[in-house]
């Protein structure tokens, strides 16, 4: 069925009229090559839905425990097979030691970690990490464990999802990160990641989630070989979920990086910065209902993600302690970003940075 698509004009009238955008606008948005317009529109959304100058950030540590995994996706340049080299899998001691560790050199607040998926650990190594993680620094919230990964325990446990996620919550699980969504189409899926589980159980451990009162976010993995269609029916569905469930608490744009993948060899590059200030945009006039947008600045860079914050953003994530699987795949920016740094650039975009915890509750600011 052929899709009618709209003009940037009717769909500023929408934004202006506080009218929800649908499939066709999302195309138009996709399919303009006008970015500054694109730019403009995003920002007279995030104002008119009550977005002010704050721009936030958060004092995080990136855990990576394991990068065994059995799934295999295609763009993957973090797993690795038990016997390859360069394999690891930390105990939990050694993984809380490490956070210490890490914890007398940066005051973070958060905990942010993703895994492969190994079948060599049981569910009760997941458990175990997450209690000790709590006890060791009952302070920091533990956002940890992809939807994948949930569904993975479920594999390795034989319990459900709600059992899982009810375990580690009582563990000290406290949001859950918002990976493993890549992009819904099954076309897609099927090209880039054959082995991950059907999308509707992404969705499923979220909205479980989010009735158990565990907050977590969402993400799309775009810039591979997915259409512009497929991005906005992607981004429709999380908006869908929202409006029924209603945990997500950010939206997190994630570009694809080709280095030490198979797509390299087939001659995949970077995406373009354009590309990623037009994502940002169009998830935000698409997502009115997900109240943040992340510029991701290990992704694109901090100048970049300065420029973002025109687009439709209003979170440069974290200073982001350690991150291992962005670096596999060849991210540039340095991981060890002081908050003076993120500070100093979101004041030069003119923006007022706001220190947050993980449910964006204000720690600090600067005027
Ligand atoms: S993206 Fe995650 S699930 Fe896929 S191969 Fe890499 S570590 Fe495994």
């Amino acid at each position: 069925m052929a899709v009618v698509v709209a003009s940037l004009e009717s769909v500023r009238e929408k934004v202006e009229a506080g009218e929800r955008l649908d499939l066709e606008d999302g195309l138009a948005l996709m399919e303009s090559d006008d970015l500054l317009a694109l730019g403009e529109l995003a920002e007279l959304a995030r104002r008119l839905r009550g977005g002010t100058d704050e721009v936030y950030f958060v004092q995080n540590l990136y855990l990576n425990q394991t990068n065994v995994c059995r799934v295999k996706c295609k763009f993957c340049a973090f797993a690795r097979t038990a016997r390859q080299e360069g394999a690891y899998t930390l105990t939990a001691d050694e993984l809380v030691a490490d956070a210490l560790r890490q914890r007398e050199l940066t005051a973070f607040t958060e905990i942010h970690m993703v895994n492969g998926e190994s079948p060599h650990v049981d569910f009760g190594y997941y458990v175990e990490t997450t209690r000790k993680l709590h006890e060791a620094m009952p302070d920091v919230h533990l956002k940890l464990y992809t939807a994948s990964e949930i569904h993975h325990m479920t594999t390795l446990s034989g319990l459900s999802h709600e059992e899982v996620l009810r375990e580690l919550k009582a563990a000290g699980l406290g949001s859950l990160p918002g990976g493993g969504a890549e992009i819904f189409a099954d076309r897609v899926r099927r090209l880039v990641a054959p082995g991950k589980e059907h999308p509707d159980v992404w969705f499923h451990v979220h909205a479980i989630a989010h009735r158990l009162g565990v907050p977590t976010h969402c993400t799309m993995l775009y810039g591979h070989v997915e259409t512009y269609e497929e991005r906005v029916e992607h981004l429709l569905r999380l908006r869908d979920q929202q409006d029924k469930t209603g945990g997500f608490l950010a939206f997190v744009p994630l570009a694809f990086h080709p280095e030490n993948t198979v797509f390299e060899r087939r001659g995949f590059r970077f995406t373009p910065g354009a590309e990623d200030l037009k994502v940002i945009a169009v998830a935000r006039l698409l997502l009115d209902n997900v109240p943040n947008v992340k510029a991701y600045w290990i992704m694109m860079g901090l100048p970049l993600a300065q420029v973002a914050l025109h687009f439709g953003a209003n979170d440069v994530q974290g200073t982001v302690v350690r991150e291992e699987i962005f670096q596999a795949a060849g991210a540039t920016a340095g991981t060890e970003q002081k908050v003076e740094e993120l500070v100093r650039h979101i004041k030069e975009a003119g923006r007022v940075p706001v220190q947050r915890d993980t449910l964006y509750n204000e720690l600090r600011r600067w005027e």
